[in-house]
């Protein structure tokens, strides 16, 4: 087994949630009118090893939009199609420093990297660009479905339009991509910010949410189904950015405390990857990012050396 002790871990995250649920600093994300009605105050912790145990605590079943988390799936899926030196002309790979929808380019005019929007708007350009949107958001949700163990995955319509009434920042993004020619050619700018604003509107509970994290966890392959999801060489290149980048700009402060590999999104959901050994989900919808996420990865190195540069 690849937690020993799983039934005493899964007391362990017990307790966790029980301590965290007192915590209710943070608000939730106001800057999309659907995203502020969420009831603040749900929590869920879910684990999946890879092997394939888990265990979920608090609003479980409750469904959430990926928001963000959906850039390192939509990067995966951008280096399956064209691979990494392709995807790296028109996305850089370091770091920004600066929040998830900073109006910033790089030097050469490309998004900084794939964890902030704009270049999981980039990432979404080279997503299956000559097939229509239908089939392309197919792809996009057949994939978390793979990804959660085969589960079918949701939409959330109020959301999308929500976002898409809103996008000013992200058509400026976009603007200022094209005005730099950092697009592929051919590429429609307003049908790629629809398709962005869709794949942030998935929907799945705690529990998908950590199965797809142990797939990334085991180099791919869906610990439930066995299905191989990504080649390991995607997982790689997308927990390295993870680990620099996923965390916007508390992605150098996550890595020296934490040093997993993680992704968060404005609906309160953290995707962490514990590579070789777990996925993990925390959704609680209050931010920074999701207050209870961090602080519950906190308690996890504190209690177990999980953090990859821990030599215990
Ligand atoms: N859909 C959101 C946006 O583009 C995603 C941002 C996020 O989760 N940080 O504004």
């Amino acid at each position: 087994l690849v937690v020993p002790d799983f039934a005493s871990f899964c007391t362990e995250i017990d307790q966790l949630y029980a301590e965290l649920l007192t915590d209710t600093r943070g608000a939730v994300a106001d800057y999309i009118p659907q995203l502020a009605r969420v009831d603040p105050d749900q929590f869920a912790i879910a684990v999946c090893t890879v092997d394939g145990q888990r265990h979920v605590v608090g609003d479980a079943s409750s469904k959430f939009c990926v928001q963000s988390v959906s850039k390192a799936v939509s990067y995966c899926l951008a280096l399956e199609e064209h691979g990494p030196d392709v995807v790296h002309q028109h996305i850089g790979r370091e770091p920004s420093g600066v929040s998830f929808n900073s109006l910033t380019l790089n030097k050469s005019g490309r998004p900084h990297n794939p964890m902030i929007n704009a270049g999981a708007i980039m990432s979404c350009s080279l997503i299956k660009p000559k097939d229509n949107l239908a089939d392309r958001f197919d792809h996009v949700s057949d994939t978390w479905k793979r990804l959660a163990g085969g589960r079918p995955v949701g939409f959330h319509n109020s959301v999308y339009l929500s976002e898409r009434d809103t996008a000013d920042r992200n058509f400026a993004l976009g603007y200022s991509m094209r005005e730099q020619h950092a697009f592929p050619a051919g590429t429609d700018l307003v049908q790629t910010l629809e398709f962005y604003f869709q794949s942030c509107s998935v929907e799945l509970d705690a529990e998908m949410m950590a199965i797809a994290a142990a797939t990334f966890a085991d180099g791919g392959i869906c610990p439930l189904t066995g299905d191989k999801v990504f080649n390991t060489q995607t997982v790689q290149h997308c927990l390295s950015l993870m680990s620099s980048c996923g965390m916007y700009d508390f992605s150098g402060e996550f890595a020296f405390t934490i040093g997993l590999p993680a992704k968060s999104g404005v609906s309160g959901a953290l995707m962490v990857v514990v590579p070789g050994l777990m996925g993990i989900c925390v959704w609680s919808p209050r931010l920074g990012n999701t207050v209870r996420g961090i602080e519950f990865c906190r308690k996890l190195v504190e209690r177990y050396n999980v953090h990859p540069h821990d030599a215990a």
